[in-house]
C-alpha cells in the first residue's frame, strides 16, 4: 500500500511537477516527516517514491546484474554528494532562495526540487537498464546521507 502510494506520487511528480511545483514541497515535507518520525532507515525501502519506481517498475526491465564496485566506493559517493550539493545550492541561489522569501518562494523551492528529481531520474533510469534497477541508490546522496 505504502509502495503503491509512493510510486503514484513519483509518477505524478515527474509528469506534473513542472506545472504544480508545490508537489515538490509536499514531497520534501513527506521526507522530513518520515525522517523525523524515526523511520529514517525505512525511507529507502518503503517510502521513497523513486525507490518504489525502481523496485516496482524498473526491476521488470532491468538485467539485474551486479552493481559495479566503482559505484559503491567512498570516492564515488563523496563526488556524487559534492556535485549534488553544489548543483542544489546553485539552483537555490538562482531561484533567489538565499535572500528574503516572498509569496513565490515556496513554488520556486518546489520547482528546484522537481528539477533535481527529473535530472537524477534521467540518470537512474539508464543505470537501471544498464546494470541493476537499484544502481542509482548506491550513489544517491539522499539515501547515503540517511543511511549514515
Ligand atoms: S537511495 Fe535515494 S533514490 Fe534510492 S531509495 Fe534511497 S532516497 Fe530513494
Amino acid at each position: 500500500m505504502i509502495r503503491i502510494a509512493s510510486l503514484t506520487l513519483y509518477i505524478v511528480m515527474i509528469l506534473a511537477g513542472w506545472a504544480f511545483p508545490l508537489l515538490g514541497v509536499f514531497l520534501l515535507a513527506v521526507m522530513g516527516v518520515v525522517v523525523l518520525s524515526g523511520k529514517r532507515k525505512k525511507w529507502c525501502g518503503f517510502y521513497c517514491p523513486r525507490g518504489s519506481f525502481l523496485d516496482l517498475v524498473m526491476s521488470k526491465v532491468s538485467p539485474k546484474k551486479p552493481i559495479p564496485a566503482f559505484f559503491r566506493s567512498k570516492k564515488t559517493w563523496a563526488a556524487g554528494l559534492a556535485i549534488f550539493s553544489l548543483v542544489f545550492a546553485f539552483q537555490l541561489r538562482n531561484a533567489g532562495l538565499f535572500g528574503p522569501w516572498d509569496a513565490g518562494s515556496l513554488s520556486r523551492l518546489g520547482f528546484v526540487f522537481y528539477r533535481m528529481c527529473l535530472v537524477s531520474s534521467a540518470i537512474a533510469v539508464p543505470l537501471a537498464l544498464w546494470k541493476n534497477h537499484r544502481s542509482w541508490c548506491t550513489v544517491c546522496p539522499v539515501g547515503n546521507l540517511l543511511r549514515r
